[in-house]
């Protein structure tokens, strides 16, 4: 494998991508290439298979996405014809929420051009997804189960893929598609070019490369196992009981909306959402076992700025690109420390700065201590004094983990709403939120990246944060 240093060009037109191409980015504001972009962009192009060391919020998608469509202009043509728009492109993506970014990213780019992208992706109708890749699509995102289903169903022909990107391969691996990534990597022609995109560049995720890639061009920008400078990090000490009261306290006293707080499983994402509406916190969770609609009208909420709390598991938020979360809870602590990292980086994106806050208790503490080894830095360990109508509750007269029972309402069964403290008993509520200032999404240098920690995915997929997700 081949590795290149060079820091590429300052401009997007020193790419010499075709003008329909950068008519879109320059309609989109881009003006300075990321890092990964300046990097990726002129090897695609130049036709070499790539492995990128990159997460999402560095600009990936567009370091893939612009250098494919280039090359796919020669063969655009406005036929009406299926035929003439055969799938030459295909960009597989472990969950739907990314797969339904992704295919955004590639029509906003293609919007000049006559080429054609569709998106399929499981947990919803396969109807309306056979209608639209019938009438053909130079560019198909998908994630790997409803492609082999349109496949088995002949909806989808895969003869004619020249481009394969594995986006989130980690992901994918993490998920147990490899076996499905198997089948259709058969599909395609050989002769192929291939960009495989990874968090990390695990043993697993270069067994895959040897396998799938030739001689690829090894690129890596982001910090793999680095945290943003632009969030500030703090851990607080708290029995189990009082964890939900510490959501709501940090939440109300703040005035924040558009937290993502992260459960480790599915089953207690789903409650913890529950039991905060309860609160008086406007939240939803979005997790695995949600149909199709209902995690797309829980994300839609939160974009819109609707709720003050979204509940996710790692597997659902992975990928999420939303400006502007000023905090992220870490309800759990994760299992894999590397989920630490992904699940503080939907905070303090685009350059804005942001709060990451882990709450844990004493059997927890190891979980922290994996993560500070991981990051190589110490996360600070911050005093929570809850308001006393909280600590009450959270010693019993109102279980924090009440399983959605009589506990949280009140005698004549309304709903209790959180009442804020006179005055946050913690100089920390006094801390101004600095909201996103659009700036551009260019990440520090990474400090030396530290071996993987033995990874517990097998427990997180026993509890339901690794699912397949299709
Ligand atoms: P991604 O890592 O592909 O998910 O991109 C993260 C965010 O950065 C998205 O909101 C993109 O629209 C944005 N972005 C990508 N490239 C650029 C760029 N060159 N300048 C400014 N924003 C960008």
């Amino acid at each position: 494998m081949t590795d290149i240093a060079a820091s590429g060009p300052s401009s997007f037109a020193d790419f010499g991508l075709h003008p329909d191409i950068l008519k879109a980015v320059v309609a989109t504001g881009y003006t300075i290439p990321t890092p990964i972009q300046a990097q990726a962009i002129p090897v695609v192009t130049n036709g070499r298979d790539v492995m990128g060391a990159a997460q999402t919020g560095t600009g990936k998608t567009a370091a893939f996405t612009l250098p494919i469509l280039h090359r796919l202009m020669p063969l655009a043509n406005t036929s009406a014809s299926p035929a003439r728009h055969p799938v030459r492109a295909l960009i597989l993506t472990p969950t739907r929420e990314l797969a339904d970014q992704v295919a955004d990213n590639v029509k906003r780019y293609s919007q000049f051009t006559p080429l054609r992208a569709a998106v399929v992706f499981g947990g919803v109708d396969i109807g309306p997804q056979k209608e639209e890749v019938r009438r053909g699509c130079e560019v198909l995102i998908a994630t790997p189960g409803r492609l082999l289903d349109h496949v088995e169903q002949k909806t989808i022909n895969l003869g004619q893929v020249g481009m394969l990107v594995l986006d989130e391969a980690d992901r994918m691996l993490d998920m147990g598609f490899l076996p499905d990534l198997e089948r259709i990597i058969r599909l395609l022609p050989q002769q192929r070019q291939t960009l495989l995109f990874s968090a990390t560049f695990s043993n697993e995720i270069r067994k895959l490369a040897r396998s799938y890639l030739t001689e690829p061009v090894e690129i890596e920008v982001a910090a793999r196992n680095a945290t943003a400078d632009t969030v500030s990090q703090i851990a607080y000490k708290l029995s189990g009981d009082a964890k939900r009261a510490a959501v709501v306290h940090l939440v109300k006293s703040r005035g924040l909306k558009q937290v993502i707080v992260f459960s480790n499983t599915k089953i207690g994402t789903a409650r913890l959402a529950r039991e905060l509406e309860r609160d008086g916190v406007r939240a939803e969770s979005i997790h695995g076992d949600k149909t199709q609609a209902d995690r797309m009208k829980a994300l839609e909420a939160f974009k819109a700025g609707e709720l003050e709390v979204l509940v996710a598991t790692d597997v659902a938020a992975r990928g999420l690109d939303v400006a502007g979360v000023p905090c992220v809870i870490n309800y759990d602590l994760p299992y894999n420390a590397e989920d630490y990292v992904h699940r503080i980086g939907r905070t303090g994106r685009a350059g804005a700065s942001g709060e990451a806050i882990a709450l844990f208790t004493s059997e927890e503490e190891r979980f922290l201590l994996d993560v500070e080894k991981l990051i190589k830095r110490e996360i600070p360990r911050g005093q929570l004094d809850l308001p006393a109508s909280l600590s009450a509750s959270s010693r019993g007269e109102r279980p924090a983990r009440s399983h959605g029972g009589r506990g949280d309402r009140g005698e004549r069964g309304e709903r209790r709403r959180y009442e804020a403290p006179a005055k946050p008993a913690d100089d920390f509520f006094f801390r101004p939120y600095v909201p996103a200032n659009g700036t551009e999404p260019v990440r520090g240098e990474a400090p030396p990246v530290p071996p993987r920690t033995s990874a517990k995915r097998p427990l997180a997929v026993l509890l339901g944060g690794g699912k397949k997700d299709d």
